[in-house]
């Protein structure tokens, strides 16, 4: 059986970190067992969706390599919903409630008052023919709830957190369609499952519950429950998820200049048991994906750990991978010279200045000054200017170590450190280097 996952993320805002590793995690599931990755648009929440978070959902994951293989929405999907509905109603599993929102709440509160927990009464249920139509009568409109099995018990083996059970029992019957006949998350996400040939559900612990009521609408479908996996939460480092990065949008951290392939390796092996490795090669990644390495505590999101991952990306990574994000005029050799120096590709402006110019020069007192104008004397031109520059200068002044470089660096660049100068020097150019050596050698600090 092929294995096809689905992300189901809701249209009402941008995808954060959170949700991206539940994409990511479903993509690769997909991926590695050679199956389909699809993506559902849950939109029954006509109010709160829009449809410039759809597209930036298709964006962000087209952003982060996470291409779905086939894209449903379930606004469109709506008569498939209404048919299961039908089905459902007809053979009892699905019955119409009235209580209003203080009603439950109320009894609610009675029940955990007395130390019970606050599970639905089913008082709908007694109602006669008669009862609704007074309600209905009265201008009171149902909502619908689910009616669990009690008899069946619910059980499955989460590829997480093991082997799961639950007493229906114990559960409220979900209600699954609002008074104003909107759909709540529940059904649906079951139909859509079922017509869809969702094979694992990969989601988040918060959605566990959620699980032991589906399976149940599965079984009253007629169909099969997938496999279900939860894995933990994603948290911040110092609890909730919602400083600076964490809370961030993926077109905030795309701004921001962040790699995709850096939010991947991270996101990839956050919160399981093996190593976060700056891996821009997915298929490595995709290689040690294993469910079983999932751990149940929460994953923590460092954001400096992501920047520690994204700078050894950056290193890594070829000319040609970056070639249209540089500046002009930005050669292989200069984005070799200045790559080791970059947290993110976007601070490259910035190193790339050192070769074009202008360059602020710090203040040199005259004994350097003197030193800087043989240097700009001494600079001959070949192969390895640097070298030889540096070499004629030793023998000269008997200057060595950081007397015999910093100057020339901060003569040349205006900073005390940066790029290989050995790389750097030819990048400058003869002409240019001179004159910041000569220039440096009669400023007047
Ligand atoms: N739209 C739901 C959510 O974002 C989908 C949950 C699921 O994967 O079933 O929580």
């Amino acid at each position: 059986m092929a294995v096809v996952t689905r992300f189901a993320p809701s249209p009402t805002g941008r995808l954060h970190v959170g949700n991206i590793r539940t994409a990511l995690h479903n993509w690769m599931l997909a991926r590695k067992h050679g199956g389909r990755f699809m993506l559902r648009i849950d939109d029954t929440d006509a109010q709160r969706s829009e449809d410039r978070f759809v597209d930036a959902i298709r964006e962000d994951l087209g952003w982060l390599g996470l291409a779905p293989d086939g894209e449903e929405r379930q606004s469109r999907r709506l008569a498939l919903y209404e048919a299961a509905f039908e089905r459902l109603r007809e053979a009892g599993r699905i019955y119409p409630a009235y209580e209003t929102q203080q009603e439950l709440e109320l009894r609610r509160k009675v029940l955990m008052g007395r130390g019970l927990p606050p599970i639905y009464d089913r008082a709908a249920l007694t109602l006669t023919d008669a009862d609704r139509a007074a309600k209905e009568a009265g201008g009171i409109a149902p909502h619908w709830r689910f009616r669990l099995d009690h008899d069946e018990p619910i059980a499955w083996d989460d590829g997480v957190r093991g082997a799961q059970k639950f007493d229906a029992a114990q559960l409220s019957d979900p209600v699954v369609r609002r008074a104003d006949n909107s759909w709540l998350y529940m059904l649906p996400s079951a139909v859509d499952d079922i017509a869809m040939g969702v094979t694992h559900v990969l989601r988040g612990e918060d959605h566990v519950s959620n699980t032991a009521v589906q399976i149940q609408m599965f079984t009253a479908l007629g169909a099969a429950p997938p496999r279900f996996a939860h894995e933990a939460l994603l948290v911040g480092s110092e609890g909730k998820l919602s400083k600076r990065l964490g809370s961030l949008g993926c077109d905030a951290l795309r701004e921001a200049g962040l790699e995709p392939e850096a939010l991947v390796a991270l996101l990839a092996r956050l919160g399981t048991s093996l190593p976060v490795e700056p891996v821009a090669d997915r298929a490595v990644l995709l290689e040690s994906f294993d469910l079983a390495t999932f751990g149940r505590a929460p994953a923590r999101f460092d954001e400096a750990e992501l920047e520690r991952v994204n700078a050894a990306i950056v290193h890594a990574m070829d000319y040609g991978d970056v070639a249209g994000r540089l500046p002009a005029g930005m050669n292989a050799a200069a984005w070799h010279a200045i790559r080791p120096n970059l947290s993110r590709v976007n601070e490259v402006g910035e190193w790339w200045r050192l070769v074009t110019g202008p360059v602020d020069l710090p203040q040199f007192d005259a004994e350097t000054r003197e030193y800087l104008g043989l240097a700009a004397r001494e600079l001959a031109w070949s192969e390895t200017p640097w070298a030889d520059l540096t070499a004629a200068l030793k023998a000269r002044t008997g200057r060595k170590s950081k007397a015999l470089f910093l100057p020339l660096r901060q003569a040349l660049t205006g900073r005390d450190h940066g790029p290989d100068m050995g790389e750097l020097l030819p990048l400058i150019g003869e002409e240019r280097a001179r004159r910041r050596l000569e220039r440096a050698a009669t400023a007047n600090g």
